[in-house]
């Protein structure tokens, strides 16, 4: 996807069925490093939030709450001024999978307990793999900026693209999700308009 969060309809993505979201924190929601949302994208996450419930949207980064984030003090920092549950998983995406199930009441037993949430995330190798990895339906944005970036992440993000672009171009695809196919997803995915109605 060509954009930011701004281009997702989440009461669309509701009533097509997705029951919850996952996002990702840097260069989705926040600039990096950031502890507040993004300003231009505050209202969209405030909509996710009404159209899912505050239960059913999660952060989950590979900063905060992660296996780098000590005692997981920036975890609850960062979800008391976003406003949103921080995810604590103690890992690295694309590792995580158990506590996200864990953090929406799944059972370990359901292989599929994620089918039904979004992933949504600037990263080819740790959002995208994680959420195809994890069987969720899953979309990737485009970084907001490049200013305070992660040196290393910014080298990654280069090379992921170029690859995932080969893979692509190879012939490969993303495996197919049942609500990537719902039209309504699909329209509002679309990169380019949708034809004219009869
Ligand atoms: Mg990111």
């Amino acid at each position: 996807m060509d954009h930011d969060i701004k281009a997702i309809d989440w009461k669309t993505l509701a009533s097509a069925g997705v029951r919850g979201v996952v996002l990702d924190k840097d260069n989705t929601i926040t600039l990096p490093y950031s502890r507040t949302v993004y300003l231009p994208l505050v209202n969209s996450v405030r909509a996710a939030l009404s159209a899912f419930g505050t239960d059913n949207v999660v952060v989950f980064s590979n900063s905060a709450g992660s296996a780098d984030d000590v005692g997981f003090a920036e975890a609850d920092s960062l979800s008391a001024m976003l406003g949103i549950p921080v995810l604590k998983h103690g890992g690295k995406k694309p590792d995580g999978a158990d506590a996200l199930k864990a953090h929406f009441g799944l059972p370990d037993a359901s292989d599929d307990g994620l089918a039904s949430y979004a992933m949504i995330g600037d990263r080819h190798l740790t959002d995208v793999v994680f959420g195809n990895a994890n069987g969720m339906l899953t979309i990737k944005t485009e970084l907001l900026s490049t200013e305070n970036d992660n040196q290393v992440a910014s080298i990654m993000r280069r090379y992921e693209a170029k690859y995932a672009a080969k893979l692509v171009a190879d012939g490969l695809s993303a495996p197919d999700h049942p609500l990537a196919n719902h039209p309504d997803i699909v329209t509002m995915l679309s990169t380019t308009p949708p034809p004219p109605k009869p």
